[in-house]
C-alpha cells in the first residue's frame, strides 16, 4: 500500500494555501507550525498593501477553510527540525513539548518563511535602546496604539539592514518601499495633522499597480520623500533628533521627531536553511532557497525529489506571490503523487 501523506511545514499564508490546495485534491496533509497559531507573520498585521485588506481577515479565511477539512492535520506548537530522505519517502522529526515524534512522508512542502533584520546592528539609531525607534514589523503588531497616539512628526528610514554589504545583507528586501509607504499612508490617515517623512536611496514598486500605490501616497497623503541617508539618531528633549543628509539637494538635514521606523531586511529563517540541506536542497549566496534551472524542474517549486518549497523561505516576497508559490508548490506535490503511483504499479 502506498503511504501517501504530505507534511507541509509552517503554517503562514504560503504554507497555509499549499495545504489547502493539496488537501482540496483529496489527499492527506499535515501542516505544521512552531507557532501556536496559524498565518504567520501576517496574522499580526493590520492593513496589507495593494488593497488594504486586514492580514487578520485573511488569515482568518484560510483557517475556516483548514478547520472545515478533515483532510488536513493541525500541529501548532510543532517545530520540525529534521528532514531526511530514505527512498521514496522522506522521514520527519517532530517537536513539541513532552512529544517527540518521527513520521514518514511521501511529499514535503517546505514554507518556513523569514525571519526579521536585527535593527540593533545599525547602533547609530539606536533601536532597542531608545523609546520610539522601532521596526516595520513591530509596527505592524502595534499598528493600534501607534495610530492612536499623538504624534507630531514620524520618520521611515527605508533600506535597514538591505543594499548594505558592510552591516546588512548585499540584496534589497523588494517589498519594503511598498510596506513603508502603506505604513506611513495609515499613520497620516489616523492622524493627517501629523508630519510624515520618508528617507530612501531609491523607490522600487515593482508590483501591479505599485507605483500608482507609492505615487498616490505621496501625493494624496502628503508625505514627504526625502532621497537621502540618515546618519544618526540622537535622543533629545524626550523626543528624537534625526542627523541626515539631503543627497538630491546636496545639503545636511536636522528634524525632531516623536517616531522613527526602520525598515529592515527580511532574512532567510534558520530552520529553512537546516532542512533545506538535510533534504539535499542547495541555498544562495544569501541562505535563501536557490532554485532548480528552470529547464532541470517539472514544477517551479521544486527542491529535489518530493521535496517542494514555497513562500519567503525561498525570497522576501509579498503574500499574493507568498499564496501564488504555496499553490504551485500544491500542483508540484499533486503531479509528482500522480507520477510515483504511477511507477509504483
Ligand atoms: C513589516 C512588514 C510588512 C509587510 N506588509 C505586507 C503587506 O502589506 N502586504 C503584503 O502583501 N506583504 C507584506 N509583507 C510580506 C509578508 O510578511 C510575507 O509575504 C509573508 O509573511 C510570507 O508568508 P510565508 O508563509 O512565506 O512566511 P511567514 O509569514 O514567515 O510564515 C512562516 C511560518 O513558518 C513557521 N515555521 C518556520 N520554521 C518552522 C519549523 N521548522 N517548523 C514548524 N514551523 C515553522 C513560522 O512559525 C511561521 O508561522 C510585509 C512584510 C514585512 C516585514
Ligand atoms: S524594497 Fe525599497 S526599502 Fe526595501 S531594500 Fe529595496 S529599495 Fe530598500
Amino acid at each position: 500500500m502506498l503511504n501517501e501523506d504530505v507534511l507541509v511545514v509552517g503554517g503562514g499564508v504560503a504554507g497555509m494555501q499549499a495545504a489547502i490546495d493539496i488537501a482540496a485534491s483529496g489527499r492527506d496533509v499535515v501542516l505544521v507550525d512552531k507557532d501556536k497559531n496559524l498565518g504567520g507573520h501576517v496574522k499580526d498585521y493590520g492593513a496589507l498593501f495593494p488593497d488594504l485588506t486586514q492580514g487578520a481577515t485573511l488569515v482568518k479565511q484560510k483557517i475556516q477553510i483548514i478547520k472545515d477539512n478533515p483532510k488536513i492535520t493541525l500541529m501548532l506548537g510543532t517545530e520540525i527540525n529534521k528532514l531526511q530522505h530514505t527512498n521514496n519517502t522522506i522521514k520527519a522529526n517532530f517537536i513539541s513539548t513532552g512529544n517527540p515524534k518521527e513520521q514518514n512522508f511521501t511529499a514535503v512542502v517546505i514554507a518556513t518563511g523569514f525571519d526579521n533584520f536585527d535593527g540593533k546592528k545599525y547602533g547609530e539609531y539606536g533601536y532597542g535602546r531608545y523609546p520610539g525607534v522601532i521596526t516595520g514589523i513591530d509596527f505592524e503588531h502595534q499598528e493600534e496604539t501607534i495610530l492612536n497616539t499623538p504624534i507630531k512628526t514620524a520618520v521611515f528610514i527605508k533600506c535597514v539592514g538591505s543594499r548594505d554589504r558592510s552591516k546588512g545583507m548585499p540584496y534589497c528586501s523588494k517589498i519594503c518601499c511598498m510596506y513603508t509607504a502603506k505604513q506611513a499612508a495609515e499613520l497620516k490617515k489616523a492622524q493627517p495633522n501629523a508630519q510624515v517623512y520618508i528617507f530612501y536611496m531609491d523607490i522600487r514598486s515593482n508590483f501591479k499597480n505599485g507605483e500608482e500605490f507609492v505615487r498616490g501616497v505621496m501625493e494624496n497623503q502628503h508625505i514627504k520623500y526625502i532621497r537621502g541617508r540618515v546618519g544618526k539618531v540622537i535622543p533629545t528633549n524626550n523626543r528624537l533628533l534625526i542627523r541626515a543628509e539631503d543627497t538630491l539637494m546636496g545639503v545636511p538635514l536636522e528634524l525632531e521627531a516623536d517616531l522613527v521606523v526602520l525598515a529592515t531586511a527580511m532574512v532567510p529563517s534558520k530552520s529553512t536553511q537546516s532542512l533545506v540541506t538535510q533534504v539535499g536542497g542547495k541555498l544562495d549566496a544569501n541562505g535563501f532557497i536557490l532554485p532548480i534551472p528552470m529547464a532541470e524542474s517539472e514544477n517551479p517549486m521544486s527542491l529535489t525529489k518530493g521535496v517542494f518549497y514555497a513562500g519567503a523561505c525561498g525570497f522576501p516576497c509579498d503574500v499574493k506571490e507568498a499564496l501564488n508559490q504555496g499553490s504551485a508548490a500544491a500542483a508540484g506535490v499533486l503531479g509528482y503523487l500522480q507520477s510515483n503511483r504511477g511507477a509504483a504499479k
